[in-house]
This record gives C-alpha cells, structure tokens and sequence, in this order.
C-alpha cells in the first residue's frame, strides 16, 4: 500500500475540492490519498481523502498576524500538515530550524507532519545532492517524532518544471533517506517522492526501493490527472 499526496498550493476552491473528493470516493484503490490544500477549504469532508494543509505556524497561539496553528488545523479535521515546501524554503526563508519547528508544533497537535527535503539546482551542481538531503533529514525532523512523520524527497529543480531525476537518483535519494531515518531511531517514517509525477510515471518510480508513495502538485488538481497516479499501484 501507498501513500499518494496531493499539494493544491495556492490553487482551487471549496467547489473543486468537493468534485474532486465526489470523484475520489469509489476508486478501486486501497492505497492512503491526501489532499493537503489552502486553510480555506479546510472542513471540507474527505469521507475516504484524508485533508491536510500545506503549512502550520511554530507557534500555539497569540500576536502572529497571519498565521494559523496546528491546533486550529486539527480543529477542522485535518490530519496532515506540509511543512518545509521548497516554495516555503524559497518565498518565506524557511531553514531546516523554522521547518523542525513548525513539524514540532504538528505533531503536538496530534497531526502528522509531511516534512520536505531536497536540493537545489546550484546544490546539485555543485555535487552537494547528498549532504543536502541528509542534513535536510536531520535538521527538519524533530528527533523525538516517534515515527509520526512523513517525510518526502523532492529536488527542488524538478518541481513543477516537468523534470524528474533517473531512477537511481531517487534510489539514492531514498536510500540516503531511509538510512538517515533508521539512525534517527525514525526506521518506519514512510518517505514519499514529489516532482513532476504524473499518470505516466508514477508506477515506475513507486517501484523504486524506499519510495513509499508520491507527492503531486500539478497533476493532483483534476481529476483525470490525479487518479490514474492512485490507481496505478495496488
Ligand atoms: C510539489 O510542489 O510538491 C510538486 C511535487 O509539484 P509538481 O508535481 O507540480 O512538480
């Protein structure tokens, strides 16, 4: 069994969300689906879709214009929360610290965090894929997790721009990953792949040793797009 998440970004509305989830319900799949969409569609009924959002604040409650928390989050009936996006790392300053923070505050909320790593194009470059992710993992998971964790790999390069690493660069990836987790006293965190999966590629790269499932951005908007990457694992 899977783990296929879906991350709206700053995408969608309340009506999208309630075809999509309409859509989702009778698939022939066993495997775990998440849709982690903006706070205002949260509450919306997954019935089988799990509901997250896409960022929590490191803070309980108080003077933090803006912000919302994981309590607030847990209230509507959210079970996940991404945190440490790459669009967060890029847009917001996010460092590992801020992302080990906010991944604290999830899982005090009772929620689990879908904690993301990955590297640059320059960090790629310059050869630093592996130290990146590995420091990604150790500086961003909050080492008392108790396995209510996920975390996922996705090289900031390819997201969106419809690049995907070779297969043994995710098995690398992955294998760095779980290797790293397995130290950490983290063995059975599921680690999930994201950038630029799709229909096509999904089952290829779930077929990967250590890549428990996917996250999906552009293709977990509709429908068409979204099932096929469920249903295209057992
Ligand atoms: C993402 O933003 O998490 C992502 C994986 O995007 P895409 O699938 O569009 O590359």
């Amino acid at each position: 069994m899977k783990i296929i998440a879906g991350n709206w970004k700053m995408n969608g509305s309340r009506d999208s969300l309630v075809h999509m989830v309409t859509a989702l319900q009778d698939i022939d799949s066993k495997n775990t689906v998440i849709l982690c969409v903006p706070y205002t569609m949260l509450g919306v009924d997954g019935g089988r879709v799990a509901i997250g959002a896409q960022d929590a604040s490191a803070h309980d409650h108080g003077a933090y214009t803006g912000e919302v928390s994981a309590n607030m989050i847990a209230a509507t009936g959210a079970k996940y929360v991404i945190v440490g996006h790459s669009e967060r790392r890029q847009y917001h300053g996010e460092t590992n610290d801020i992302v080990r923070a906010k991944a604290a505050a999830v899982i005090a909320a009772g929620l689990t965090p879908i904690i993301c790593v990955g590297e640059t194009m320059d960090e790629k470059q310059a050869g630093k894929t592996m130290a990146i992710i590995e420091s990604g993992v150790r500086e961003s998971v909050p080492n008392d997790a108790n396995n209510n964790v996920i975390v996922a790999y996705e090289p900031r390069w390819a997201i969106g721009a419809g690049l995907t690493p070779t297969d043994s660069e995710i098995a690398d990836a992955h294998k760095l990953i779980a290797d790293t987790l397995t130290s950490m006293g983290l063995g059975d965190t599921p680690v999930l792949y994201g950038a630029s999966v799709k229909g096509t590629n999904a089952a290829q790269i779930m077929s990967i040793p250590n890549v428990d499932g996917v996250l999906v951005g552009g293709a977990s908007l509709k429908p068409d797009d979204f099932i096929p990457i469920i249903t295209s694992v057992k």
